[in-house]
């Protein structure tokens, strides 16, 4: 048997779906992505959805049009994907790594707090494994300090928050619709948001600070006229990816509930099991885009499972011990512990429960032998 930690879900209706914009001859921004905006706008009952290219320049884009300039500090957990990260440094400023509680793995409002200096522009909360953040103190904490809160919810596609969907509240909110997220677009990513006057900036930004209204209002009298109004990026999303996105979203209510099922019956499973701590997630509000606990000997046991045909990985590197940030970062003790102990098992919508029953078969051989390996690998830090 072999499973992998992650795979996409996606078949023949997403392939006809894809025909279509083969046949329709328009491969750009058109038609279908505007379609895939609006299905968001009415799902998150927000004004702007603006679809992009890929999660990490859904993210970038947002900071850009923040304003955010060199030696603005942003707080961002060090326990979270480089793609939280990189779009700090495109922008020329400067990430402040914070450290994340060990039972959520999500930064607190007290953690934050701590790093918050004069320099302090912009927080990105990442709601890891889909838990979200404490959302309430968090916006409240941005706005005593006059803040901007960035939510990476690539982990956090259909959670919900206080009776609210993750991306339907708050200042901005990017999703990632990457191969192996909650619903896929092949690649993209959306900027999720209320203020006019940001989205109106995003919306110039995303196609190199073109500006659509003049290109709109000289469209008859002059249909090659166009300004560039702002710098750009060529971030935009693709008719191509959207029509895959348009056929995930169809089934995003199934494969949530899919994941929430695998969740819960490691969950179940695993809780009984001396050498893992689960991570206690209410998996009828959590939309699981990972699912990690803390392992003893968590090396052992992942060369253990990949030798029973499963992978398992590590999310993430904590930046902050990444070549790129090493010699300036500060300590971050929880952040450290984790590396050391989280694993992450295979979930994805496609997942069988028979598929889990063995992974926690396999876990459960791990711990119960009784010549326990002998030879404890190493850490390998970075
Ligand atoms: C996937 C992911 C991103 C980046 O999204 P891409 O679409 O892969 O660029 C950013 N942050 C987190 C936490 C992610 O998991």
């Amino acid at each position: 048997m072999k499973i992998s930690q992650s795979k996409p879900s996606i078949g023949r209706e997403e392939l006809s779906s894809v025909n279509k914009v083969f046949q329709s001859g328009w491969l750009g921004m058109g038609k279908q992505v505007f379609e895939f905006e609006n299905l968001l706008k009415k799902l998150f009952k927000r004004k702007y959805v603006i679809a992009v290219n890929s999660g990490t320049n859904a993210i970038h884009i947002a900071l850009d049009s923040i304003w955010l300039r060199k030696n603005d500090e942003v707080i961002v957990p060090s326990l979270t994907f480089a793609g939280s990260v990189q779009p700090i440094i495109l922008c020329g400023a400067k990430p402040v790594f914070c450290d994340v509680d060990k039972d959520t793995l999500n930064m607190s409002e007290e953690l934050i707090r701590r790093k918050v200096t004069r320099k302090t522009k912009a927080i990105i909360v990442v709601h890891y494994g889909g838990l979200p953040c404490d959302m309430d103190r968090i916006l409240k904490l941005a706005k005593e300090k006059h803040l901007r809160i960035i939510e990476d919810a690539a982990h956090a596609f259909g959670s919900i928050y206080k009776e609210k969907l993750v991306g339907s509240f708050g200042d901005i909110t990017c999703f990632s619709f990457d191969p192996i997220k909650n619903i896929t677009c092949g690649e993209g990513g959306a900027v999720i948001l209320d203020d006019k006057k940001t989205a109106d900036l995003i919306i110039k930004k995303r196609i190199l600070g073109i500006d659509k209204d003049t290109w709109n209002r000289y469209k008859h009298k002059r249909s090659w006229f166009y300004s560039v109004k702002e710098r750009g990026y060529r971030y935009h999303m693709s008719n191509i990816n959207a029509a895959i996105g348009l056929v995930q979203l169809k089934k995003m209510d199934f494969f949530i509930s899919q994941r929430q099922k695998i969740a819960t019956r490691y969950d179940n499973a695993l809780r009984k099991i001396n050498g893992i701590q689960i991570i206690e997630r209410d998996y009828r509000k959590v939309a699981p885009f990972n699912y990690t606990v803390m392992a003893e000997k968590r090396n052992n046991l992942m060369e253990f499972l990949q030798n029973s045909g499963i992978t398992t990985g590590i999310n993430y590197i904590p930046n902050h011990l990444q070549p790129l940030f090493k010699s300036k970062a500060a300590k971050l003790p929880n952040t450290e512990y984790l590396y050391r102990h989280i694993i992450s098992l295979p979930i994805y919508s496609g997942m069988k429960i028979k598929d889990a029953d063995y992974v926690i078969s396999r876990i459960k051989e791990f711990y119960n032998r009784k010549k326990v390996t002998k030879k404890v690998i190493e850490q390998n830090m970075p």
